[in-house]
């Protein structure tokens, strides 16, 4: 089995590499933190077995990452607890390397000699460092899979997109080829094992990271759940393209937070629901639906965060929002509120404090009010630049699917017009479009959604 050659590239090629060995495959595996539906995992057994060689996994854990706490660390190291089962049950070691990248796989690489190193593909800017910094302190034969989207980032565009419209007809046109199913890894024939056995408690007791944003019930991590979820989705899968912007009814997947962590692969969740409307035509509208959110709308946030490094800064934004942002700075604004009232729920707004509530109590606002919740943040706070420093700070610390690209690209779409067009010129907001409570109520039954989140208070 070999996979298709496109969704590969070499970081350093056989020929480049200042070593040659007849080593272990090493895959260090950082976004893609499954055994299934892996093209990352899958090309490493591949080029392993090749070789007649074992396969080795390594993951490096840093004690503090962006404003994540212990309910995005909780999530993610018992997802990669069972992670590491699964590989030893396949004759595939897995190694928990305690640090940055560039600082501990290096030495890694010394130990064991590899003939070949792998890596899969996160389009965010430290991410990047990493890779690069890794890629100068080793020098074997180095190659990076993206195994994440379903068509390769470098395929897609090899540019930054202006919006869903200049990017869909190159992803439609590419699904054929590459919206097929995925084979199994198989139990490695040339058996390794770990430096260590996994160790959560260990792995917990290395954090340094806010331990009182607590872990969320309603999420299960690991693979096993993600395709629990996944299974659940596809039986309610009617209603998504009716109800999805509707923040009271649970028409939307919830599957952001398995996609984040690597649990579940968006190719396998797209796999499925088009199969269930091939099955059942009634489901098509729905299906379309979430085809354009799950490939079209989330790839084009890798895009934006894989070539504009400023994705996270007002830098990032267009020269049209840009300017018209600056024109308006010195508007006066209604209400100003400082980043701790807003982390605090403490605005006159009930909706906006319901949503933050939402987002703190549960690990995951409902789509449709994370664009309400920043477009406020725009129309109440100082300055763009620190609406958009809240948004990104308040995001990432409490969304269980935070520190995404789509979590990016959101906040950058609301506060910044990217991906957008401009709309008729206002106050603050200047050609951004503008969103209110009233469009809000044209939607959904507001009070409902605020009678669920009116309580705790978040004394924090
Ligand atoms: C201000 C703001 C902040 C956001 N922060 C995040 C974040 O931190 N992490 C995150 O994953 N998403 C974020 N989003 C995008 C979107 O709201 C979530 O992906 C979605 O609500 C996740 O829930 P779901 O999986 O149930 O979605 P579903 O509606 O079931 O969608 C399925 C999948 O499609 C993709 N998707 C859906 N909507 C979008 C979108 N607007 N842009 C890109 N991809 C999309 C996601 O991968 C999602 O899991 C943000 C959007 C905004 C406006």
């Amino acid at each position: 089995m070999t996979i298709d050659t496109t969704r590969t590239r070499w970081l350093r090629s056989p020929d480049d590499a200042r070593v040659s060995n007849d080593g272990p495959v090493i895959y260090w595996i950082n976004r893609e933190r499954r055994i299934a539906d892996n093209w990352a995992l899958l090309h490493a057994q591949h080029e392993a077995i090749a070789r007649g060689t074992s396969l080795r996994v390594a993951f490096c854990l840093v004690p503090t990452f962006l404003d994540a706490t212990i309910r995005q660390y909780g999530f993610m190291l018992r997802g990669i607890e069972a992670l590491a089962r699964d590989l030893d049950a396949h004759g595939i070691a897995f190694d928990m390397l305690l640090g940055a990248a560039p600082d501990v796989l290096p030495a890694y690489c010394e130990r064991h000699a590899p003939s070949l190193l792998v890596t899969d593909l996160e389009p965010l800017r430290i991410k990047g460092q990493w890779v690069n910094a890794v890629r100068e302190r080793t020098a074997v034969p180095f190659v990076q899979v993206d195994a994440h989207n379903v068509v390769p980032l470098w395929v897609a565009s090899p540019k930054q997109e202006y919006g869903a419209y200049t990017l869909r007809p190159k992803i439609n046109r590419l699904l054929p080829t590459y919206l097929t199913d995925f084979p199994s890894v198989v139990t490695h024939p040339m058996r390794s094992t770990p430096e260590r056995a996994f160790d959560l408690d260990a792995a917990m007791a290395s954090l340094r990271v806010d331990m009182t944003v607590a872990e969320v019930s309603a999420f299960v991590p690991g693979e096993a759940a993600a395709h629990t979820m996944l299974q659940n989705f596809l039986g309610r899968l009617r209603t998504y393209a009716t109800d999805r912007n509707d923040p009271t009814k649970p028409a939307q997947s919830d599957l952001s937070p398995y996609f984040h962590y690597g649990q579940l692969a968006p190719q396998r969740a797209a796999l499925e629901a088009r199969n269930a409307a091939d099955a059942d035509p009634a489901l098509r509208e729905s299906v379309d639906a979430f085809l354009e959110e799950l490939i079209v709308r989330r790839e084009l946030a890798d895009n934006f965060t894989y070539y504009n490094p400023d994705y996270d800064r007002f830098e990032g934004f267009h020269p049209w929002a840009q300017t018209t942002l600056n024109k308006h700075r010195a508007d006066v604004r209604d209400h100003v509120y400082s980043p701790d009232q807003w982390e605090r729920a403490q605005t006159h707004d009930v909706l906006w404090n319901a949503a933050q509530r939402e987002m703190v109590t549960t690990g995951k606002m409902h789509g449709f009010m994370r664009m309400y919740w920043a477009k406020k943040l725009l129309e109440w706070t100082a300055t763009p630049d620190e609406a958009l420093a809240v948004g990104i700070y308040l995001n990432d610390k409490y969304e269980l699917d935070g520190r995404d690209p789509n979590g990016y690209t959101g906040v950058a779409w609301s506060i910044g017009g990217v991906h957008d067009r401009a709309w008729v010129e206002r106050p603050v907001y200047g050609q951004i479009r503008y969103m209110n409570a009233n469009g809000c109520a044209r939607k959904f039954d507001v009070k409902a959604y605020i009678a669920r989140h009116t309580s705790p208070s978040l004394g924090l």
